[in-house]
């Protein structure tokens, strides 16, 4: 008999990462900036922009530095207002209100993708965007680059729970100036905490480096694409130095060394994570009381987790359901229900005052989460699709019997 899978645990650090760990163990260099040049995570960066087509990458202590980074690299002013959608992490709007700027909140609708007649009704008031891609789910970049395009607005992409999505076949983070990355285990690739960013222009490039941590002449030992120093990173590097606060927000070697082996693994971990997904989400469709919103048309998604919404279900009913999957071995949090979500904007009691959004709100009472690794076998997802949909006609069968 299958027994509903452990769906928290990573998989293991593939094997490669061991002789690494030990070298870097036997000589204690854990230090970025130690070794002359091709450190761990200098060889990381290189690897990564080559993996997803940009030109620089710095890889940092975390998503959420980088997001800060990105913030302050763009030389935004203290107080600038800073477009997110209101589905998203509570570190997003940490890291704006870390960078002195003031976080704006926009409606996303019942498909988890922000809406565009609100980002563009509130576009003109902003003066940078975070598009969050939030559990990987892609919004209309085309209208949203448009829109920022025409106005000069920068956008970053907080790529975090996206590595591996392409949008018309070009890799999700490469569309915004900058693209942010998390390398936290609940992510497709994981060393337990790290991030990383990636961008094609210098400038931002530079003041990002020093501000992470490249104090005197250390920023010598970034590179542009081949390992070469390309001359307009010199020179935002010459520009910059000693101009700009030192965060330290720098990424240790032996985090890169437990990355660099599985970005070889990406491509499976995508196909498996998509193709789990489909699966489930197929099988979900036979519910008369559950729906997965349908991805855009550009988007080709890398899951490890599903959402979907409950249909006509009031609240008591929508608690009735998460507690009757429980009972049938599958975790489900409704992001609105659950105390104290850190996904649900109402609880970011620490930007003061939390603004309406009645349509955000709606979503996320309804809106349910489920973990769903790559490494899941078909019986261990026919288990999970089998405990929703009977969950949810444990709640609701009778009155689709009585028609009440
Ligand atoms: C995980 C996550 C973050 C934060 O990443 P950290 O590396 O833990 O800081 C930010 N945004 C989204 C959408 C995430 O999923």
């Amino acid at each position: 008999m299958t027994l509903p899978p452990n769906v928290y645990d990573a998989e293991p650090i593939p094997e490669a990462a061991r002789a690494e760990i030990e070298r870097l163990l036997q000589t204690g260099d854990l230090f970025r900036y130690t070794a002359p040049e091709d450190a761990p995570v200098a060889l990381l960066e290189r690897e990564f922009a080559d993996m997803l087509g940009s030109k620089y990458a710095l890889a940092v202590s975390s998503c959420s530095a980088a997001l800060f980074l990105s913030l302050l690299a763009l030389d935004l002013k203290p107080g600038a207002k800073v477009m997110i959608p209101a589905f998203t992490f509570a570190a997003v709007p940490s890291s704006i209100v870390h960078a002195n700027c003031v976080p704006v909140l926009c409606e996303v609708g019942d498909n988890y993708r922000i809406d565009m007649a609100d980002f563009e009704a509130k576009l003109d008031s902003v003066e940078a965007v975070i598009i969050s891609h939030m559990r990987g789910h892609t919004s209309d970049m085309d209208a949203i680059m448009a829109l920022c395009t025409e106005r000069g607005i920068p956008v970053i992409e907080d790529a975090a729970h996206s590595l591996g999505t392409t949008w018309h076949g070009r890799n999700i983070g490469t569309i915004g100036r900058i693209g942010c990355f998390s390398f936290q285990s609940y992510k497709l690739v994981n060393s337990g905490e790290g991030g990383i960013l990636i961008t094609d222009d210098a400038e931002v490039l530079a003041r990002a480096v020093i501000m992470s941590g490249a104090y005197e002449h250390n920023w010598r030992k970034h590179k542009g694409p081949r390992g070469e120093n390309t001359a307009d990173l010199e020179q935002a590097f010459a520009k910059w130095q000693n101009r700009l606060p030192l965060y330290n927000l720098r990424l240790s070697n032996l985090a890169a060394a437990i990355i660099r082996p599985q970005l070889g693994e990406v491509p499976r971990r995508v196909r498996d994570g998509r193709s789990n997904h489909d699966y489930v989400a197929g099988l979900l469709e036979s519910s008369p009381w559950i729906e997965v919103p349908a991805k855009l048309a550009p988007e080709d998604r890398a899951p490890d987790s599903l959402q979907f919404n409950l249909k006509g279900l009031d609240e008591a009913q929508t608690r009735a359901f998460a507690k009757a999957a429980e009972a049938r071995g599958v975790k489900v949090q409704v992001f609105g229900l659950s105390t104290d979500n850190a996904r649900a904007f109402w609880n970011w009691q620490f930007l003061g005052e939390t603004p309406e959004l009645p349509q955000t709100r709606a979503m996320l009472m309804k809106a349910c989460d489920t973990r769903l690794p790559a490494r899941l076998t078909r019986p261990e997802l026919d288990l999970i699709a089998g405990a929703l949909i009977g969950a949810a006609e444990d709640v609701m069968g009778e009155t689709l019997a009585y028609g009440t």
